[in-house]
């Protein structure tokens, strides 16, 4: 097979026959550098790299999807403010002389420098690197409470995002056909959010806004349950008591210093002793490193492969990691790691792949260091938390820089992004469901939360710890 020309992209190549797996092109000339991952630190890091390496490393990507997803607005897209393409980058669009290879890695081989993948049609296939670049980003976290992995659905993908409009929708329409019992309706207009952080405020605050514009008459109960004393309990106090107020002000039932005791398919049991009858329970009590990395047999803190701060593994100096699978010392405060957020994984990527770079003699290795810039959580509306710089900002203020935030921080969509917000404040949300994504494709215990399950395809396995 030729080998592809020098600056094309490619997606696999196509195998000699059906039955033989994908082996990449050796290219003894150019050193080979993988990165695994596209989300938040491997779409900078390639792209770091691109612009670093300027054709002297065979770059390649690995990722399940084609595109970058920009996360932080996905509670947009469930409660149908945003089209779901608009949070997604297109890879090949947008990185010029990287080679992005479909698939998911189910093993790293670091003694014979290669990675095994399984493509998006099963076909497995194998990448050798001289250098490796993991960022593989983190999967729904999971609680040992009875039930919950049978009756909830996790919120860390696009798929479980279009499941979470599409049944939030539904609910509505049955509740509101008038077919059912008085308490089935009232189940079905109940919808409990567990984890008060940034993605279960996120969702909480948009669902109770989509909820009451597909039917102001009938109105649904949102309850949002966090262990906690607080909302946003990692962030800043001034965050919490406006992301407290606007939501109670907007009917949203907070439970603070709740859990859950067990969920059942007719509903969820508190440990204040009240039993909620709902049909939708969405977990968001927060996030694991992707377990790919834990199964490398390197040192893991909580799960997260451990780095130095250069970003390479201890006793590995061909093998960098990065975002929310690694566990980056935090230089700014001693003693501990940085914080899994998405303004830390697209530096971190940037850095791992500057000294990347510099391992192949182009520049010199840099320690990883970011004083956090403050955050910000979309409360719907024109409301949100935000605390850019220290300074705590809320109201139309905090929306207005929220958004602004965002379309800066996207690395393409934004004319559109913009649009769709456009449109959302001129016209009335459109409530109807595709019903695409059904709810046994969106399981809560999976290792691909970014790919919805098929009856017995490749994104089906689901890898337990
Ligand atoms: C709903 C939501 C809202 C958020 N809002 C904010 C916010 O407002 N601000 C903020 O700072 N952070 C926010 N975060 C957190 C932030 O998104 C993450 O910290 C960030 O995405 C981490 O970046 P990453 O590159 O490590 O992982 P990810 O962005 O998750 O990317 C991981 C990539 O690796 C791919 N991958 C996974 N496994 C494999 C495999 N085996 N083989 C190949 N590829 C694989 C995935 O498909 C994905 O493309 C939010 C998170 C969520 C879920």
């Amino acid at each position: 097979m030729a080998p592809p020309a020098e600056g094309t992209r490619e997606i696999c190549p196509p195998a000699p026959s059906p039955r033989e797996p994908y082996v990449t092109t050796h290219t003894p000339d150019r050193p080979r550098i993988v990165v695994v991952g596209a989300g938040f630190a491997g779409y900078q890091a390639a792209r770091t790299l691109s612009r670093r390496m300027r054709g002297r490393a065979r770059i390649t990507l690995l990722n399940p999807t084609d595109y970058f997803l920009y996360l932080p607005l996905l509670p947009q897209v469930s409660a149908g403010i945003l089209e779901p393409r608009r949070v997604t980058v297109s890879l090949r669009g947008t990185l010029p002389g990287v080679r992005l290879v479909l698939g998911e890695a189910d093993r790293v081989d670091l003694d014979g420098s290669k990675v095994h993948y399984t493509g998006p049609e099963g076909r497995q296939g194998e990448l050798e690197y001289d250098r490796l670049v993991l960022a593989v980003g983190s999967v729904n976290k999971l609680l040992p409470v009875p039930g919950v992995t049978e009756h909830a659905h996790g919120f860390r993908g696009m798929p479980e995002a279009l499941y979470l409009r599409d049944h939030v929708t539904r609910q509505m329409e049955l509740a509101a056909q008038g077919t059912d019992s008085p308490a089935e309706r009232s189940a079905r207009r109940t919808f409990v959010v567990v984890g008060g952080g940034y993605t279960g405020t996120e969702v909480a605050a948009h669902g109770k806004m989509f909820t009451d514009a597909l039917d102001r008459r009938a109105p649904a109960r949102w309850i949002l349950v966090d262990i906690a004393d607080r909302l946003l309990p990692e962030l800043d106090r001034r965050l919490s008591s406006t992301a407290d107020r606007v939501l109670r002000r907007r009917g949203v039932d907070v439970r603070t210093g709740t859990s859950v005791k067990e969920a059942t398919e007719d509903g969820v049991h508190l440990d204040d002793g009240e039993f909620v009858p709902t049909r939708t329970l969405i977990w968001c009590v927060g996030v694991r490193p992707d377990p790919l990395v834990s199964e490398l047999g390197l040192s893991v803190e909580r799960g997260r492969l451990l780095v130095e701060p250069q970003l390479s593994v201890p006793g590995r100096p061909e093998v960098f990691a990065c975002g929310d699978a690694a566990a980056v010392p935090d230089l700014t405060r001693p003693g501990e790691f940085t914080p899994m957020t998405a303004q830390h994984a697209a530096r971190q990527g940037k850095t791992a792949a500057l000294n990347v770079a510099a391992s192949l003699g182009h520049g010199v290795q840099q320690p990883y260091k970011h004083h956090d810039l403050g955050f910000a959580v979309d409360l719907g509306g024109v409301q949100a938390a935000a605390n850019p710089l220290g300074v705590p900002l809320s109201g139309p203020l905090a929306g207005a820089v929220t958004r602004g935030y965002h379309l800066a921080a996207m690395p393409g969509n934004r004319v559109r992004v913009a649009a769709d917000w456009l449109l959302d404040a001129a016209l009335p949300r459109q409530g109807v469901q595709l019903g695409l994504v059904r709810s046994w494709s969106v399981p809560l215990d999976t290792a691909t939360p970014e790919q919805a399950r098929l009856p017995g395809g490749p994104a089906a396995t689901t890898r337990k710890d």
